[in-house]
């Protein structure tokens, strides 16, 4: 028996290409994101179907699964989100998140009962208190590899900025009575440019400030910030609340009775 060529030919493309496959429309954005790593800290998870069909929803979800700690930990950005995390950090919902998150914060802290001059909570400083935006901005929005260097010569400025929303929470706090700890992951040989720059972004009447000392290099900020909670609470301080905008600021033991994590999707600290 004989089958016309055409009809051969046919039959061969459909077994590499079976007609449904031509009914599926598979947007150009979904090619791509599929196409690239998740995570671009080193791990790359496969790149599988991440169920996005833009860029946009694709760097939604990896900025909630950064502020959920779902991610873990990770170096850089994802190089096709630094738009998406430049017109978040510049756009009205990260002032919103933070807004939001303070909000909660005072709720709580108004519920606190307040004596005995020990009611302590802790702030951490960069991108808590204050804004590095303006370095970020100038160096990738997280999308580089941080840069010891040129970050120490953005500290020597003093020119950090006060998040809003932060500034107020602090000043309401303090007028509730609490005790304001400030415990940052710079070091001591920061401290005069530290307290000069919450100075200028308008801080002022904290009870400590406390930075990593000699004895604290090498440490990982959980441990560096539990260590100093576990001091502060052998001194007789209740931590009522605690705020960051990394994990690493409020996990480990002894934790605040209530911890609130600030948005920050431009870099992550273990
Ligand atoms: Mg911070």
């Amino acid at each position: 028996m004989r089958f016309p060529l055409p009809l051969v030919i046919f039959s061969i493309l459909l077994i590499f290409f079976p007609l449904d496959s031509f009914s599926r429309r598979t947007p150009f954005f979904e090619i791509l994101i599929r196409s690239l790593p998740i995570s671009d800290g080193g791990e790359d998870i496969g790149g599988e179907d991440v169920g996005s069909s833009s860029t946009d929803a694709y760097c939604n979800s990896w900025m909630y699964s950064v502020e959920t700690n779902n991610i873990g930990t990770w170096a850089t950005i994802p190089i096709i989100c630094q738009s998406f995390v430049e017109d978040y950090m510049n756009g009205p919902r990260y002032l919103s998140d933070s807004k939001v998150v303070a909000s909660y914060s005072l709720a709580f802290a108004k519920d606190v009962f307040i004596g005995g001059g020990k009611d302590a909570w802790i702030f951490d400083a960069d991108e808590t208190l204050i804004s590095n935006l303006q370095y970020y901005a100038e160096n990738g929005y997280g999308s580089e590899i941080f840069n010891e260097t040129k970050w120490n010569e953005w500290v020597v400025l003093s020119a950090a900025t006060a998040l809003p929303a932060s500034l107020e929470l602090y000043n309401d706090l303090k007028s509730l009575g609490f005790k304001i700890m400030i415990l940052t992951g710079r070091g001591e040989g920061q401290r005069e440019l530290t307290q000069k720059n919450l100075n200028n972004a308008g801080y002022s009447g904290w009870e400590k400030l406390i930075l990593r000392g000699e004895g604290d290099g090498g440490k990982t900020a959980v441990m560096y910030k539990s260590e100093k909670r576990a001091m502060l609470e052998s001194e007789g301080y209740t931590i009522h609340g605690s705020s960051g905008d990394q994990w690493s600021d409020l996990s480990g033991s002894p934790t605040a009775k209530r911890s609130f994590k600030l948005p920050n999707p431009m870099y992550y600290i273990a």
